[in-house]
């Protein structure tokens, strides 16, 4: 399988651009170089835009029914691909297979097919006195996304961007550009018009830089860590460009003492430990009633012996390697200060057996994390759960919302009632309720500093939106 790729997507077709450098894509199970992609530069950036900018007046203009027909061809274009993005993920990430074809094949194609429904029904004009307020594409959209779920974070911007009607200049994360080639290939296969759609790989600093400070970028949706966040909302600033945040996360689990002990700390460690750990929803900080604590303990960490470590292709695999040898050091970097600030080893830690290569880490498990040290308020990105207990709901909530971010969270009660009455008072983006499932049509989004707006379903889609009101 020769995986060089060496164009870009700009303007409808396949075009070899770039500076003539290449960025090394790794497989982390092995940790040898399985790919390059093209460098891109401003000059590239450049270029796309000016493609998306000549494309946009014809699609903004394009009547509804037929951009959802064109996401419905893509929809079957993705579909067909479905196992080869799986073992794409697999190799580039390392996301097991068995998951990867679960979450990072199945989760974008969910996605992906709800915005045909609702590409075809826009919000509708509204009348408010003498007024008629429309609702507009906002133009030309900047996406740069992350490497932790690399297909589900692109469809998330492109699909609902060009149900709005905007068009969209791509940059993947240059760990995981593969995926998105995949997905070209399909845009391709769909036909969507030259410019509508372009993708630009290399690093950030070159190319994602180069399209958040774009004075012809109109929107830029970013889904990354905090610190670039921050970074590309200064480069938008300069211009009041509008950004979509997607950004990290600390979420907490809380687990009632009325809670079914033996689910909740089961589904709580299999979400905390999902791809590794590097999930941005993670519900990483275990919240347990005391009088239920040593229990939970006991759980959790017969739940973590049952995470075998290995080869993302192996079915018995169930933990891959994290993605770069990067994100290990920062991850073991996390453990050891963990267990400095007075955090107790209840499973993995560093001295658990690993395979010999490959940028693997142990799922673990450490009580008696003090809320407000490091491992309870940095994001780990890593198999790592932190476990705190509290004497009352009061103090729950209290230790779920100390945290700078607000993105996700859990709340585990046998009482309906005051399950969501816990729900409610956790300052974040969403609460899921003894376990319930994930739903590909809700707003998706964090307060707080995990972000700005909202992904999926019409939430998502409203982001790609501006209102013009018309006085008659
Ligand atoms: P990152 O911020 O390093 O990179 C994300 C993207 O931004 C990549 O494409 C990267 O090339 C680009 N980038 C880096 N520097 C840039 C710059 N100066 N200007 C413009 N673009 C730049 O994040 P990552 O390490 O790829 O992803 C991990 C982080 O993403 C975690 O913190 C995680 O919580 C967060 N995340 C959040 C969500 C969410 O939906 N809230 C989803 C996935 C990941």
């Amino acid at each position: 399988m020769d995986l060089a790729r060496t164009a870009f997507y700009l303007d409808g077709q396949w075009v070899t651009a770039g500076s003539g450098e290449t960025v090394a894509v790794r497989n982390p199970a092995t940790e040898e170089v399985v790919a390059t992609v093209p460098a891109g530069t401003a000059a590239d950036v450049d270029r796309a835009v000016a493609a998306a900018r000549a494309a946009f007046p014809g699609w903004a203009d394009t009547a509804p029914a037929d951009r959802a027909a064109r996401l419905d061809r893509l929809h079957a274009a993705l579909t067909a691909r479905a196992e080869e993005i799986a073992r794409t993920v697999a190799l580039e990430l390392g996301t097991p297979l068995k998951v990867a074809t679960r979450v990072q094949a199945g989760l974008p194609l969910a996605v992906l097919h709800s915005y045909v429904e609702l590409a075809a029904r826009p919000p509708v004009d509204e009348t408010v006195g003498n007024s008629l307020v429309v609702r507009e594409p906002v133009g030309v959209v900047g996406a740069i996304t992350p490497w932790n779920y690399p297909l589900h974070q692109v469809v998330a911007k492109l699909a609902p961007a060009l149900a709005a009607g905007c068009t969209v200049v791509l940059k993947p994360s240059e760990l995981t550009p593969l995926t998105a080639y995949l997905l070209f290939e399909a845009i391709h296969e769909a036909g969507y018009p030259p410019g509508v759609v372009n993708l630009v790989t290399g690093t950030g600093p070159v190319v994602g830089e180069a399209i958040a400070a774009h004075p012809d970028v109109d929107m830029v949706s970013f889904t990354g860590s905090t610190a670039t966040g921050r970074r590309i909302s200064h480069l938008a600033a300069d211009r009041i460009a509008r950004v979509a945040l997607e950004l990290g996360g600390k979420s907490a689990n809380v687990v009632l003492d009325d809670a079914d002990l033996a689910t909740a700390v089961k589904v709580g460690v299999g979400n905390a430990f999902l791809n590794s750990g590097q999930t941005c929803t993670a519900w990483t900080r275990m919240l347990v009633h005391r009088g239920r604590y040593d229990e939970a303990l006991d759980l959790a960490a017969r739940a973590t012996a049952g995470y075998r470590l290995g080869d993302p292709f192996d079915p018995a695999t169930r933990l891959g390697p994290l993605v770069s040898a990067a994100q290990r050091e920062r991850v073991d970097g996390h453990v050891a200060r963990g267990l400095a600030d007075g955090g107790r080893l209840v499973a993995g830690g560093p001295e658990a057996p690993l395979p010999e290569r490959g940028f693997f880490v142990a799922p673990t498990v450490i009580a008696d994390v003090d809320p407000d040290s490091a491992l309870a308020q940095e994001e780990v990105f890593g198999p790592v759960l932190a476990v705190i207990p509290f004497d009352d709901e009061d103090e729950a909530v209290a230790i779920a919302n100390n945290s700078r971010y607000g993105l996700a969270g859990a709340v585990w009660s046998a009482d309906a009632e005051r399950a969501l009455r816990v729900a409610r008072r956790l300052r974040t983006g969403a609460v899921d309720i003894n376990g319930a499932p994930f739903n590909p049509l809700a707003p998706f989004g964090g307060y707080k500093q995990s972000g700005l707006g909202r992904e999926l379903g019409r939430y998502g889609l409203d982001e790609f939106l501006q209102t013009k009101a018309i006085q008659r």
